[in-house]
């Protein structure tokens, strides 16, 4: 147990260590997407396919949905978003349900905390507990945009570390001014967590929806890159945050642009009871593809929002 803190201790003061220089080594090439998992029905991974198990790659799981960032074509839609925290009690009933369908049969490789700005959430480290209790074989990541991570109490640190919780700093500008790196190794020393800061997100992909159809709805999911990160909020499962946002925010806000989601898009699973259920539906085309152009365009840099329509929609 000594050595296995030892080793924790070593990766996590090398992750310090290395976000705390980071500003200073990112360059093009750290901008690679980070994450890679796929959502199959048969896991492609070696070691997990042996156990011929299905396996889900990936869902995230928004549980604050707004942000104390303001990212123009924030891809969860947060500067549109109003103040909300998903009930602790909504959450651990997700996660209930979710390990129901799943463990069953399968298994979930990643969780993936998120937001908005997760760490507003005031029962963060119930939640974290919550989802460690029912996936408790699966990586379960916290992801942030770092802002309030050196102001966490130690019951925060002491959760993600005895839950094996991993946190990931996205750090969408140059944050070196804004984070005190300093405190956060000297937590990591003492509790042993394990934190990644990404690199800088220079680039935002606009979406460019629009509320004509402007692609084969088919073609457009097969070839998407942004469903890899399907989405489970409030109980409806989404291929991506795009159609969850446009759902919840973006129709809210511009009413005159608003953007057809068909009940085919989306999931309810407490209306399901199988892994392979979840799969069927992640597997279909979704007709709302047809209205969105999202990593298609180029890249933008990094701005503020100024909540305009042009930061989502094709004008
Ligand atoms: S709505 Fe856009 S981002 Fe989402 S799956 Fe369809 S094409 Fe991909």
């Amino acid at each position: 147990m000594k050595r296995r803190n030892f080793f924790k201790g070593l990766f996590g003061a090398y992750a310090a260590i290395s976000g705390y220089f980071s500003v200073k080594y990112f360059s093009e090439k750290d901008k690679k997407p980070k994450f890679e998992y796929k959502l199959n029905n048969r896991c492609d991974d070696d070691t997990i396919g042996k156990l011929d198990k299905k396996i889900i790659g990936l869902i995230g799981y928004p549980i604050v949905y707004n942000c104390n960032l303001n990212c123009a074509r924030c891809d969860h839609f947060a500067p549109i978003a109003k103040p909300y925290q998903v009930p602790f009690e909504v959450i651990k009933k997700d996660f209930k349900q979710l390990s129901k369908i799943i463990n069953k049969e399968g298994e979930l490789k990643v969780l993936w905390i998120i937001g908005g700005e997760p760490l507003l959430h005031e029962n963060l480290p119930e939640v974290l507990k919550a989802a460690r209790e029912y996936f408790p074989k699966t990586k379960i990541e916290l992801t942030t945009n770092g802002f309030l991570i050196d102001k966490q109490e130690d019951i925060f640190w002491e959760t993600c570390s005895n839950n094996n919780i991993k946190i990931i700093i996205e750090n969408y500008i140059y944050n070196e001014k804004n984070i005190d790196f300093n405190k956060i190794c000297e937590k990591l020393k003492k509790f042993h967590c394990d934190l990644k800061v990404n690199g800088p997100k220079y680039q935002f992909k606009p979406m460019d929806l629009t509320k004509e159809i402007s692609h084969d709805a088919q073609n457009r999911y097969k070839s998407c890159f942004p469903k890899l990160w399907p989405i489970l909020d409030n109980g409806k499962f989404y291929s991506c945050s795009v159609i969850n946002g446009v759902d919840k925010f973006f129709n809210k806000e511009f009413p005159s642009h608003a953007i057809p989601v068909y009940s085919e898009d989306v999931l309810d699973i407490y209306k399901i009871k199988s892994i392979d259920e979840l799969i069927a539906f992640y597997e279909k085309p979704k007709a709302f593809c047809a209205h969105c152009n999202y990593f298609i365009s180029q890249g933008k840099k990094w701005a503020p929002s100024k909540k305009e329509l042009s930061e989502w929609y094709k004008v």
